[in-house]
């Protein structure tokens, strides 16, 4: 029963992102139910009183319960003394034949790589001798993988111990992903997210779990004393909003010009001997600039702005991952936010159904897409990690505001997120409401304007459809009390209710730090803007009511933290059913029950009261199903050994060229040269000596691979001769990879281009 619900379910997720061709369906205008919804001027006359009370009613809860009393005003505060340790590390995984995580396209695989993925890891230490927290030390950690996943973090919190004891915990250490949707998946061990992988790949996973705790282990290792000082600013032109009919709902929207966030937050940290050690930024941002046929493994914007930072900060001739300067952009609340700034059209330029994100008669989903700035995918995450860049170095060198001396503090916990009752208090309907055993409704399916709509879907859907119904029914089928709690979203998977194992998470870990006056609260999804300007706007209130609050507070929000949970919107958003409301998975009131859980530990924290631990999430790691073949063997034709260039380069190149080559070699899962490259351009110097001036990781390098026969492969480098950085040369490019022969012998080859020059 297992199996057949696993090939079910696959087949369900194929055929929704359009692999099986889509059989007739004559229900398709039964899904567009949009119209029946409340308009955004009905939802503002009815809950915009209670919004304006929701502020009041939380101050006077706090001041009811006597916090604040007696609490130092920060703003007088001193300059506070910390110690911070930076450091990065490389996950890469598996770049060929893999699929990637984030658009669930199972056609969509690795064949090579743009870009390594990278964990940079920051520890911040309480140095104040006299504070009630000297000595606590939290860790954040941004990495570029689609998200954090709770099975990683117990692996991470292993490993950490065997080295460190309890210096860091499931409480004081955050794992943020940076939503990359071009990384190789299967790491996490969720069976709904690993089902386009073809289930869980280990080596994947460790790959990204060794990275994270390396990361940490050099962070730690290099903790000395330090100056952390906090911008904040705007990042303009860098997202805009994917699902506005959705944010149009939200009663409270009048108070801000934009629909998506575009402030940035940075960190500027330096020694106390005035060395520069890293810049830590935090803006919400899809990680989707690269589309979903793209094949190479990459950090997308985000990953491309660290990339830049670090080449900028670190000295010149340093290779990416080698410099002690650490760049991270971390994600926040992205949501319902895009990268794809030109926004969704209709192939003909017509625009979409603005609710729907549909074209033509009879409407489909799949044709109504957004595109970001630039001439093609790769341009435009160029230009949008670019102007991530531009705004974080302008905030960065610009910085002048030190974290304040009130010290670094956390609280951490588990939450049954299936049965929370949440007060009115936090309640759009301003009564107790509940939350729901976790499923995911029908606009799931459709997938967002930023990739993979689905043939029978679209977005906006509030009711069923018998004959989906049917077929989701296999996976298990929502009781009439199940369905009651998720309406309006008409219950595609029952996600939570799977038998042995629910394939979704349940206990969700919500976690809060303090640096200081910022205030770093971790979330285990993607909160929409909305979602995330009311959590924000919260614990302002709480910092307010209990007297914690400064002119230099700050509030950030770190995105797709410590395990996953899909998406969460307002209340008022949910309605609407569009990709992200479909995705809330615990219910209309999820937000409002995550808004309950943080107010608890931002309230325990600053009465500098504990938390219970909660309930133990189940640990996964016995319990995933791997279904991706090994590599048999490597072959190469007869009278051709491996590494034997195939095409070779020209004689001579002119700066704005591409020089490529290719050579015979093996497939590069069976090594995948992590800390190193399967790629090393090679400038002769004067001595006779080679020089490896660009490695895999360098953006004008490309690293492709092709299957030519069932076991033969061949690896091709591509270098873009940049003006900005190309200095005229004698060069040649090597590339080593690793052959298989049977009983799983793997042996290590060298491929080498003629050398050739490269002049103006
Ligand atoms: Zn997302």
């Amino acid at each position: 029963m297992r199996a057949l619900s696993l090939l079910l379910a696959f087949a369900v997720v194929a055929m929704l992102c359009g692999a099986i061709p889509a059989s007739g369906s004559s229900s398709h205008a039964k899904f567009r139910q949009g119209e029946s919804l409340k308009s955004p001027s009905e939802f503002l006359a009815d809950a915009s009183p209670h919004a304006a009370q929701f502020r009041d009613m939380l101050a006077a809860h706090f001041r009811a319960k006597g916090k604040g009393k007696g609490k130092i005003n920060l703003a007088q505060a001193p300059a506070g003394n910390y110690s911070v340790g930076v450091g990065i590390a490389d996950v890469t995984g598996q770049v060929a034949e893999i699929g990637f995580m984030g658009y669930a396209t199972p056609e969509q695989k690795g064949a090579g790589l743009q870009q390594r993925l990278r964990s940079r890891a920051f520890i911040f230490v309480d140095d104040h001798e006299d504070s009630k927290t000297s000595g606590k030390r939290v860790v954040y950690v941004s990495a570029d993988i689609c998200m954090g996943f709770q099975m990683m973090k117990t692996n991470i919190l292993d490993k950490l111990r065997a080295r460190f004891g309890d210096l860091y915990t499931d409480a004081n250490v955050m794992l943020s992903g940076t939503h990359t949707h071009a990384a190789p998946g299967g790491i996490g061990g969720m069976a709904l997210v690993d089902i386009t992988t073809l289930g869980f790949i280990p080596e994947n996973h460790w790959a990204a779990v060794d990275g994270i705790v390396k990361s940490i282990e050099r962070a730690h290792d290099n903790i000395k004393p330090a100056v952390v000082k906090m911008n904040v600013g705007q990042c303009d032109n860098c997202n805009i909003n994917r699902s506005p009919s959705a944010y149009l709902l939200d009663p409270d929207r009048a108070a801000y010009a934009n629909d998506t966030d575009q402030e940035m937050t940075v960190l500027r940290v330096e020694g106390r001997d005035g060395t520069e050690m890293g810049l830590v930024s935090f803006f919400a941002v899809h990680g989707t600039s690269l589309n979903n046929n793209n094949s190479l493994v990459s950090g997308d914007n985000k990953g491309y702005a660290s990339y830049v930072v670090e080449k900028q900060k670190n000295p010149p001739g340093t290779l990416p991952g080698e410099g002690a300067f650490v760049a991270a952009f971390g994600q926040s609340n992205e949501g319902d936010v895009s990268p794809n700034t030109r926004g969704a059209a209709c192939p003909d330029g017509s625009p979409c159904d603005f609710v729907h994100s549909t074209c033509g008669d009879p409407a489909r989903g799949q044709t109504c897409l957004a595109t970001g700035p630039g001439v093609d995918q790769y341009d435009s995450m160029r230009i949008i990690g670019q102007r991530q860049v531009d705004a974080a170095m302008r905030l960065y060198n610009s910085a002048s505001v030190p974290l304040s001396a009130a010290g670094v503090d956390y609280r951490f916990q588990y939450v049954d997120m299936e049965s929370v009752e949440v007060s009115g208090k936090f309640t759009s309907t301003g009564r107790t409401e509940h939350t729901c055993p976790p499923a995911l409704g029908y606009s799931f399916a459709a997938g967002t304007t930023d990739g993979c709509g689905a043939f029978d879907f679209v977005q906006g859907t509030t009711e069923g459809n018998p004959f989906w119904d049917w077929v989701s029914g296999f996976l298990s089928k929502p009781t009439a009390e199940q369905i009651a709690c998720h309406a309006p979203k008409p219950i595609l998977l029952n996600v939570g209710q799977v038998k042995p194992i629910s394939w979704s998470s349940v206990i969700l870990p919500e976690q809060v730090f303090r640096i200081g006056q910022l205030w770093i609260l971790a979330v285990p999804g993607e909160f929409t803007t909305m979602a995330g300007r009311r959590l924000r706007g919260m614990t302002r209130q709480l910092l307010q009511a209990a007297g914690e609050w400064t002119d230099s507070s700050h509030i950030v929000i770190a995105g797709l933290a410590n395990s996953y949970s899909h998406y969460i919107t307002t209340y008022e958003e949910y309605q609407q059913q569009r990709y992200e409301g479909a995705s809330t998975l615990y219910g209309p009131h999820t937000h409002a029950a995550h808004m309950q859980n943080f107010a608890g530990l931002v309230e325990a924290l600053v009465a500098g009261q504990p938390v219970p631990e909660g309930p133990q999430p189940l640990d996964m790691r016995n319990h995933t199903m791997s279904f991706m073949p090994r590599i048999v063997e490597d072959t190469v034709p007869a009278g051709v050994s491996f590494g034997d260039v195939h095409t070779d380069v020209q004689p001579s190149y002119k700066i704005g060229q591409t020089v490529r080559v290719s050579f015979w070699g093996a497939s590069p899962r069976n090594e995948l040269f992590l800390e190193s490259s399967f790629l090393f351009i090679e400038q002769l110097q004067s001595d006779g000596s080679w020089r490896r001036v660009l490695v895999d990781s360098d953006i004008e390098t490309r690293f492709l691979w092709e299957r030519v026969q069932d076991t033969q492969s061949r690896v091709t480098v591509e270098w873009d001769l940049e003006p900005q950085t190309t200095e005229p040369g004698t060069y040649r490019i090597t590339h080593q990879g690793r052959w298989k022969k049977q009983p799983e012998i793997l042996t290590p080859y060298w491929g080498e281009s003629s050398t050739f020059t490269v002049e103006h």
